[in-house]
């Protein structure tokens, strides 16, 4: 398991491995000890490694951070294909979803779903926890047994966890600019308040670093300007600062979103989240879809994060947002697979690319280097783990291994591996995963969880309104 201590070495012989400055090197030896890389040495001798040494056929990477998840929305995979609706109906059968969990039923599930993501090459999962309260809105006698139950569900699925703990206050806008009150299933969300938002989340018990456990950290999120008002966010930017976590808002991802809000506030939802503070080098901004040519230079100055999540922007209908826009004004990009439409990080990864090629009819405006950036070091460094996601010594140990002799990958060249990897393989290529020098995934198969397949069923089962 990741956090394992120090001391424990092995080694790794990755047929290929994309590494930082170097690019795909080929016969690359990678040592580690405990849970960190200590030494990385490309052109070894196939021949002369020792014995014990694991060997990596296929493209092998640093591990994948999938920075916007909310491990609930598995359960609506496929229902919510059927008929035509809207973000907004496709919400209210979220909701349904949200009304049936119980602590051990979202263990169940999200131990399910982090099990999906680890066979995906997913080492590190940012989770938008907003699902807090029972009922009607009742605090478990733990008020964070929901949030437990999620880190808990990362531990036996082998996974990093950055609890993104959402602060949900109001139900939306009036017409006339003012918070609505909670309502049915979103009562669960809500903590009163920011300073009872706040108590719950110092309540979690992170450490002066801000770990919650050997591979747990803590975080926060704003939910977006619809569930939190411009006078509520002091407190939660306040506590991020206290640990230096991470802050995380969903911005823009409806015109919707962003009518109710300039009507109420007279400016865009990035000019609220930036007169708040809200903007800053820890911040990840999710979605980044409908914004003007100010917030793009509002967002890029402050250096926050531009978190994409493609195919679930694809599947509410959202819109394509100015990916390469934000990036060249000072964004890095990082993804997520948010409501988990699918579950494939190296899908999101070329639909960013693929969408900027539809919308601007021009090739080549990220590189799969680039897209590969995303998908760890950036998406790590977002999440508050600025020493993951890279295959470097001194790192933590988490790799993934992509076949390349599978259906989708067979042909591929070793000058453009990546590119393969990048723009045509997807999860079910992905072979092997170790989190921490850990091996959490193996000849395509989860160690932890071993038949992920029928945990999801009857996790999903257990909870799934009916089509
Ligand atoms: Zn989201």
């Amino acid at each position: 398991m990741p956090g394992e201590p120090a001391g424990s070495a092995r080694a790794w012989l990755a047929e290929l491995a994309w590494l930082p400055g170097r690019g795909v090197s080929r016969d690359v030896l990678i040592e580690a000890a405990g849970d960190r890389f200590t030494r990385v040495t490309s052109g070894a001798s196939p021949d002369l490694v020792a014995a014990g040494v694991l060997r990596l056929p296929g493209l092998t990477l640093p591990g994948l951070a999938n920075a916007h998840s909310h491990a609930f929305h598995r359960a609506l995979r496929g229902i919510t294909q059927a008929g035509r609706g809207t973000f907004w109906t496709w919400r209210q059968r979220m909701y349904e979803v949200a009304a049936a969990l119980d602590p051990d039923s979202y263990l169940a599930l999200a131990t399910a779903v982090y099990a999906e993501m680890a066979l995906a090459g997913i080492t590190c999962v940012g989770e938008f926890h907003y699902l807090h309260h029972g009922p009607g809105g009742a605090p478990y006698a733990d008020p964070n047994e929901m949030g437990r139950a999620l880190i808990e569900a990362a531990r036996r699925a082998g996974l990093r966890i950055t609890m993104l703990d959402t602060c949900y206050l109001s139900g939306g806008l009036s017409a006339g600019g003012e918070p609505l009150p909670l309502d049915g299933p979103q009562l669960r969300f809500g903590d009163g308040d920011a300073r009872g938002w706040a108590a719950r989340a110092d309540a979690l018990g992170a450490d002066a670093r801000g770990m919650l456990g050997p591979a747990a950290r803590a975080g926060a999120a704003i939910h977006s300007v619809r569930a939190v008002p411009p006078d509520q966010m002091h407190p939660v930017i306040a506590w991020t600062h206290q640990t230096g976590a991470p802050l995380h808002a969903h911005l823009s991802e409806q015109q919707a979103e962003n009518e109710a809000c300039v009507a109420a506030y007279r400016r865009t939802p990035a000019e609220v989240l930036f007169d708040a503070g809200a903007l800053g080098p820890r911040s990840t901004m999710v979605h980044a879809t409908h914004l003007t040519g100010a917030d793009v230079r509002l967002l890029g100055e402050s250096g926050c994060y531009a978190c994409f999540c493609p195919t679930t922007e694809a599947d509410l209908a959202d819109g394509i947002g100015p990916a390469a826009a934000l990036v060249s004004a000072g964004c890095p990009l990082t993804l997520g697979s948010d409501s988990h439409a699918v579950i494939d990080l190296l899908e999101e990864a070329r639909r960013v690319e693929l969408g900027e090629r539809l919308a601007t009819r021009e090739r080549g405006n990220f590189t799969a280097a680039a897209l590969a950036a995303a998908a760890t070091a950036d998406g790590h460094a977002s999440l508050g783990w600025p020493d993951a996601g890279e295959i470097i010594p001194g790192a933590l140990a988490d790799l993934v291994t992509v076949a390349l002799d599978t259906p989708r990958t067979a042909g591929t060249q070793d000058q453009t591996a990546l590119e393969s990897v990048i723009f045509a393989a997807t999860a079910a290529d992905v072979r092997y995963v170790a989190v921490g020098g850990q091996d959490v995934v193996a000849g395509g198969r989860h160690l932890l969880v071993p038949d992920v397949p029928s945990a999801l069923s009857a996790a999903i089962r257990a909870v799934r309104p009916a089509a």
